[in-house]
């Protein structure tokens, strides 16, 4: 309520923070976790935090690309239907093992696909172009010195950089770490993030409500959201608006936090609870951002970790999160990339707002023969959850615009992967 009662008193925008003012203040206020060495399969999905240099060449030794005979190309260059090279078979070179015989003048082994080549020889003849009679191999036409032989450091040299510091690992890099021998990769470890939902009328989804009370969205949400980003969510509950259980809360689960999220209790209200505990000892600020939704935030540290107060509205908490949180768990993570991807989209309605504010309208971003089309997913209210649940995209109507008409262009901020 209280987040709608100053609306109007701000529609100028006099007196609010601008968006990008906000998110660079607490962008400049976080940074990446100190790394750590980690095994490959925590390692998924985290930033490497120093490059992984190749202590040998990959792979490092030569093999056969095919099933065949490895013989030697000076051997067989005379070779033709009319005139065939006959070969004595010496041995049988096999995966895994080291080759037991040599390959010397007028001799071959067989071989099979992987298999290290056998020394002495030097190309590889597919058993399709070759006719075993007993003990000898008939070959019918030449082939060139190292054909169908993979050689060493083919893929990879010693001392290149197999993957770069900054990189997030996905699954071609963690394959490649594991076969270069880097099973502990050190990295930017995931943040641990502290939830929690403020309000007296609030009850876990399990509960049936009484009337007038609200089953808690936003822990939900936000845990979401939190996941998504690749970071790790803690669900801390439903606390009270009191200042001695949230404090209490907070201590609680300090000791495994890297950053904490409340939802509600930042407005002016008298029962304003994240304000009431925290603005006067200084660590948090309260502020008013130019933005619909979302407008009142608070943002700070306690405990030295950061925490971010943002305002109970169910549409306030996504809209917020994407804006000021998403980024700076990126940043802690270590990504060089923390905004989301944005395209130009049609608006295919008019979308109206309050002039001095950047208005975030959500949308279905789609993608027609010309080009992107946005179309809105329902009301402003910031209490619509479900116009978030059909969106795939925060359209950005920006300030000084009281209506973005039909037809216009707008920039769209995309929040889902366009498989979802
Ligand atoms: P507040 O900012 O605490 O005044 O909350 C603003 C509005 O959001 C109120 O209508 C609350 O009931 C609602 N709200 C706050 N927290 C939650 C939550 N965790 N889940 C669902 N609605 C909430
Ligand atoms: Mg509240």
């Amino acid at each position: 309520m209280a987040d709608h009662a100053h609306v109007h008193d701000h529609d100028s925008g006099e007196g609010l923070v601008p968006v990008e003012e906000a998110r660079d203040r607490i962008l400049s206020a976080v940074s990446p976790l100190g790394s750590l060495q980690v095994p490959l399969t925590e390692a998924y999905g985290c930033v490497l935090a120093q490059d992984v240099v190749a202590d040998h060449d990959m792979p490092d030794f030569a093999s056969s690309a095919m099933d065949g005979f490895a013989v030697r190309s000076s051997d067989i260059s005379g070779a033709s239907p009319e005139q065939p090279v006959e070969l004595k078979i010496v041995g049988r070179a096999m995966i895994g093992r080291r080759p037991e015989s040599t390959v010397g003048g007028h001799e071959a082994s067989r071989i099979a696909t992987g298999a290290p080549i056998p020394a002495g020889a030097d190309t590889i003849v597919p058993v399709e172009n070759a006719e075993v009679l007993g003990e000898v191999v008939r070959i019918i036409e030449p082939a060139p010195e190292g054909r169908h032989i993979r050689p060493v450091g083919e893929d990879v040299r010693t001392g290149a950089v197999l993957v770069e510091q900054g990189r997030r690992l996905g699954a071609p890099e963690l394959g490649l770490l594991a076969n270069a021998g880097f099973p502990h990769p050190v990295v930017h470890p995931r943040p641990r993030v502290i939830v929690l939902s403020t309000g007296d009328e609030l009850i876990p989804p399990t509960e049936q409500p009484e009337f007038g009370q609200v089953r808690d969205s936003n822990a939900y949400t936000i845990f979401g959201a939190v996941r998504e980003a690749g970071a790790i969510p803690v669900l801390a509950g439903i606390v009270k608006d009191d200042v001695d259980q949230l404090k209490e809360t907070l201590l609680v689960h300090e000791i495994q936090a890297d950053a904490f999220i409340s939802t509600g209790g930042v407005s002016v209200g008298e029962r304003d609870v994240v304000k009431a505990a925290f603005f006067r000892r200084g660590d948090l600020d309260f502020y008013k951002v130019a933005m619909q939704p979302g407008m009142p935030q608070g943002f700070g540290r306690i405990e030295g970790k950061p925490y971010w107060g943002l305002p109970g509205n169910p549409v306030s908490v996504f809209v917020s999160f994407e804006v000021f949180v998403r980024p700076a768990l990126m940043k802690m993570l270590g990504r060089s990339q923390v905004r989301r991807p944005e395209v130009t989209a049609v608006l295919t309605q008019d979308v109206s707002g309050p002039v001095g504010k950047l208005q975030f309208a959500r949308v279905v971003v789609a993608r027609g023969a010309d080009g992107w089309s946005a179309t809105p997913t329902g009301g402003r209210g910031s209490n619509l959850i479900s116009t978030v649940s059909r969106a795939n995209g925060l359209a950005m109507i920006p300030v000084g615009t009281e209506t973005a008409p039909a037809g216009s262009q707008v920039r769209v901020m995309l929040f889902r992967s366009s498989e979802d």
